[in-house]
């Protein structure tokens, strides 16, 4: 029997460790509340995990198994669980970033010690961040010439969901567990991550391994987790809903995704990203489903609608490019990418953060998204590109900042996506924006959003304000302001100036100055 650890691939479908353990059947599956990432998680995201596991859990049922789930230390539960269970081997699906693999290292030394087989598969994208490199056999920090090899590789069809005969049936589960003395709430009863000083239940002597409690698909409220219910708006979760959403922006609005990507109240783009990072929906389905959007494009009347496919089709190159560049360079997590010939000297003024974080820094743009972000746990892309230039080169302060924010209140924060994000903006990055192309937040505002909806969608205080009057918000005389939105906030800042305030400092960082 294998056993198998699910972690960033929430679905039965299209999950190819999963199908693999199928072959050789049958299956018992866990996820397991890993105190080390606990650590570094927020309220909003494990509110979006909980959905996501409830979805999963949800599809076990609906196949006449279920869903084990264990609070703790992979390294001493999947050990103690297999050995539980009388599994031969534990199979999961690789996650690249360097906090996962060093994770994953110890997990197969713990099992290897327990004389239990480990069998690792490439699941979450569709090229491996090792399969793509330059002629010269390095890795690519250029996207440009990534995405066309990556563009023109050959990608494998999607892989069957596994039959339900080769699921364990929920009451074996329950029955194996409650023999193997194991069955239990998910308490994790110190919530250490370890079994110190936990008592001997299994009566051999010590208390190794003896913390190790099952649940069977009986997932834990949050303040078991240690987070609080938060303010948000979170979409549906699960393979269903992604699906859903996938088929419906297949059928419509792909066709003119190169229009209408860059406008954030159009409804242009997948909204598949917290999907993606949750793995609710496999990416060799996506990739299959837009070949198939590919050739109806050629019968739809939208002019560029091939194109807008293709478009799509290379964001989720982006997404499998930073995927690459975290693997090959973990430290991006909290190091800038690109070294200047001296270190940036941000500002970091903690006022003008908070102000940004509150979506209250008179940019209207700017106040909009971030508030989109605490309501609904999402940005739009063009908005996120916004917001970030405009911390890192109108408040200079330093991305690290943005990004510790964005990793707590985004629903789909991606290790990789996120920091590719933040150093693009902040021009520390593999193919970043160039320093002084700088982003006028009222000039942007005007494009992406000319009659101002995205805006007072989420900026209530400048409803009734004329869309011009709004895209010159920080240009207006204070009388004007104070006429037009009284609860609206003066700007914290002067674009003008800080963009050469800016200019000067990266110019310094190159030892230009
Ligand atoms: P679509 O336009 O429908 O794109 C489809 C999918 O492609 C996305 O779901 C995502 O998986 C991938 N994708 C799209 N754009 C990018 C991109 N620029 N880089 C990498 N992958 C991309 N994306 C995240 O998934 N998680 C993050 O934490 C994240 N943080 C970001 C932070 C900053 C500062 C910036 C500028 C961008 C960030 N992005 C992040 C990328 C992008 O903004 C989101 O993927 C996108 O807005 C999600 O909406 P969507 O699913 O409708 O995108």
């Amino acid at each position: 029997m294998d056993l198998f650890w699910h972690r960033r691939d929430l679905r039965v479908a299209d999950n190819l460790g999963l199908a693999t353990a199928a072959e050789r059947g049958p299956i018992a599956s866990v996820f397991v509340f890993d105190t080390d990432v606990l650590a570094h998680a927020s309220d909003v995201r494990v509110r979006r995990l909980l959905d996501g596991l409830e979805a999963l859990r949800d599809a076990y049922r609906d196949r006449g198994s279920d869903l084990l789930l264990a609070h703790g230390d992979p390294a001493s539960i999947l050990p103690a669980l297999a050995e539980g269970l009388d599994a031969d081997r534990v199979v999961w699906n690789r996650d690249y970033s360097g906090l996962a693999r060093e994770r994953d290292a110890r997990v197969r030394r713990a099992l290897a010690e327990a004389g239990v087989e480990r069998d690792a598969h490439h699941d979450a994208v569709l090229h491996t961040p090792d399969s793509i490199r330059t002629n010269a056999g390095d890795p690519y920090s250029v996207y440009s010439y990534y995405w066309k090899k990556w563009r023109d590789r050959e990608v494998d069809d999607p892989v069957p969901a596994p039959d339900d005969a080769d699921l364990l049936d929920d009451n074996r589960l329950s029955d194996d567990l409650r023999e193997a003395g194991l069955l239990g709430p998910n308490d994790d009863r110190d919530g250490d991550g370890n079994d110190e000083g936990d008592d001997d239940r299994d009566g051999d002597g010590n208390d190794e391994g003896d913390d190790v409690r099952v649940a069977v698909g009986e997932l834990p409220p949050m303040e078991v987790l240690g987070f609080g219910e938060p303010d948000v708006e979170l979409q549906p979760a699960g393979t269903h809903a992604a699906r859903e959403r996938l088929d419906a922006f297949l059928s419509e609005a792909v066709f003119s995704y190169v229009d209408d990507r860059d406008y954030p109240i159009r409804e242009g783009t997948s909204r598949l990203s917290a999907a993606f990072k949750y793995g609710e929906i496999g990416p060799r389905e996506v990739y299959a489903e837009t070949e198939r959007a590919r050739e109806a494009a050629t019968d739809r009347p939208e002019p560029k609608a091939e194109a807008s496919v293709e478009e799509f089709q290379a964001q989720l190159a982006w997404r499998e490019f930073y995927t690459q560049v975290l693997f090959h360079n973990p430290e991006v997590v909290t190091e800038n990418y690109k070294t200047y010939e001296e270190p940036i000297d941000w500002r970091d003024d903690p006022e003008e953060i908070e102000a940004w974080k509150r979506g209250e820094t008179g940019y209207p743009i700017v106040d909009a998204g971030m508030r989109q972000l605490l309501a609904e746990g999402y940005m739009h892309n063009r908005v996120r590109m916004i917001v970030a230039s405009f911390l890192t080169k109108d408040l200079l302060a330093d991305w690290r900042h943005g990004y510790a924010h964005f990793r707590d209140r985004l629903a789909d924060h991606d290790t990789a996506n996120d920091n590719g994000g933040w150093q693009w903006a902040a021009s520390t990055g593999t193919d970043a924006q160039p320093y002084f192309r700088i982003f006028n937040p009222m000039t942007q505002g005007e494009r992406y959003d000319p009659d101002a909806e995205y805006i007072t969608t989420y900026v209530p205080e400048l409803r009734g304000v004329e869309p011009d009057l709004i895209h010159e918000w920080p240009d207006l005389l204070a009388v004007q302001r104070a006429n037009a939105a009284p609860e609206y906030p003066d700007p914290i800042v002067d674009h003008a100036e800080r963009r050469e305030r800016a200019l000067a400092m990266y110019k310094r960082a190159r030892g230009e100055d």
